[in-house]
């Protein structure tokens, strides 16, 4: 069995650790490029979700790389994620290419179907073992996390364009060749270091949350690498959502129904949202509001085309925005999007926000 995953932000790492340490071979698909996209758009119907388009293009590289199994994230709706597996094994078959697929997503509150699969996959491994890979994939998890933090910090105010960027991909590297839990530990204070070794410069950024569908903010090629844009404009960006929360929240709380973190997020869109609509929807509105209160400048919230729960989202967040008087800009990306498109929206938001901030600080607008 070779086993591969769509590849989603910096997820392969801990996956790829998971797996091996499980002594499965794993097949890590090819960085997302042009290709993978045009490649996934060509074979996935024309109005399939861009994160669908690009998965597909992800199993069709990694099959020539000798993958036979997929392991994914599976869903329930209401939007179209619950459909997901279904229909890219139908577009595989179509070409031929008859994978074994692994839907890890339970329905909610059934844990031991989870664990049945997991256990499956692994060859049956030992619960112990099972565990030991779990926790180093963990930990892995949580420094990723921590590393997109550090990096989004330090980006928007180094002196040396650039130098951010390059501690960003050794530690990325250092992560992924840590074999124990200890190891990530020693990466992790290896990897602090380095950061406060970006010289940076005295400045204040502009704060601004990402929001939105999740591929579209955790996968640097899915948003045309905006946070980068963003940190050269002097904007520093926080996603409402990183890796571990998702996996906390998507995988494993939903499963033991310990949502209270939910609930919190739910309460605070309930005045305009009242359920979910699937995907982070919700959460878009939530989050936007949490920013607002916490005093930033601005949010961005981003999409595929045709993506049902920002759709709904977006039609929102306006009145979000002036209720708590946070400028947001949302912007839907599909594999037509240009970078230079995007990056002129961008600039343009942005420009207005340092235009805001300037007017706030000399006292001509009162909030
Ligand atoms: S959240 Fe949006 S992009 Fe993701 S599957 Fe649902 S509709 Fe598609």
């Amino acid at each position: 069995m070779k086993v591969t995953f769509p590849r989603m932000g910096t997820l392969d790492i801990p996956l790829k650790a998971f797996f091996t340490s499980l002594g499965i071979e794993v097949v890590v698909p090819p960085p997302i490029s042009d290709k993978t996209i045009s490649l996934g758009a060509r074979h996935a119907p024309e109005f399939s979700c861009l994160p669908l388009k690009i998965n597909v293009g992800n199993y069709l590289e990694a099959y020539e790389m000798g993958a036979d199994t997929i392991v994914m994230a599976g869903g329930v709706g209401p939007c179209r994620f619950g459909y997901y597996a279904q229909v890219q094994r139908e577009i595989l078959a179509d070409l031929g290419i008859n994978y074994d697929m692994v839907l890890l997503e339970p329905p909610k509150g059934h844990l031991g179907e989870t664990l049945r699969e997991l256990w499956e996959l692994t060859g049956r491994a030992s619960p112990a073992r099972i565990f030991r890979a779990g926790r180093l994939t963990w930990a892995k998890l949580k420094l990723l996390d921590e590393v997109e933090r550090l990096t989004a910090k330090a980006r928007c105010r180094e002196k040396n364009e650039g130098q951010a960027g390059d501690v960003y991909r050794r530690a990325l590297t250092w992560i992924d060749a840590a074999a124990s839990p200890g190891e990530v530990a020693l990466a992790g204070e290896r990897i602090r270091r380095a950061f406060a070794g970006v010289e940076l410069k005295d400045v204040v950024p502009l704060r601004l949350g990402l929001v939105g569908e999740i591929y579209t903010v955790l996968e640097p090629a899915a948003n045309l690498y905006m946070e980068r844009f963003l940190a050269k404009l002097g904007v520093e960006v926080e996603r409402g959502i990183y890796l571990s929360d998702w996996v906390t929240s998507h995988l494993f709380l939903d499963t033991l129904r310990m949502r209270r973190g939910q609930r919190a997020v739910e309460e605070l869109a309930k005045p305009y949202l009242g359920h979910s609509v699937g995907g982070h929807g919700l959460e878009s509105i939530s989050y936007s509001i949490q920013y607002a209160r916490r005093g930033f400048a601005g949010v961005i919230h981003i999409g595929p085309l045709t993506c049902m729960p920002e759709i709904v989202a977006k039609t929102i967040l306006p009145l979000v925005s002036k209720e708590w008087d946070i400028p947001i800009l949302t912007l839907f990306l599909d594999e037509h999007s240009g970078e230079v498109g995007i990056q002129t929206r961008l600039e343009a938001f942005v420009e207005m926000l340092w235009a805001r901030r300037e007017q706030r600080e000399k006292g001509r607008v009162s909030r």
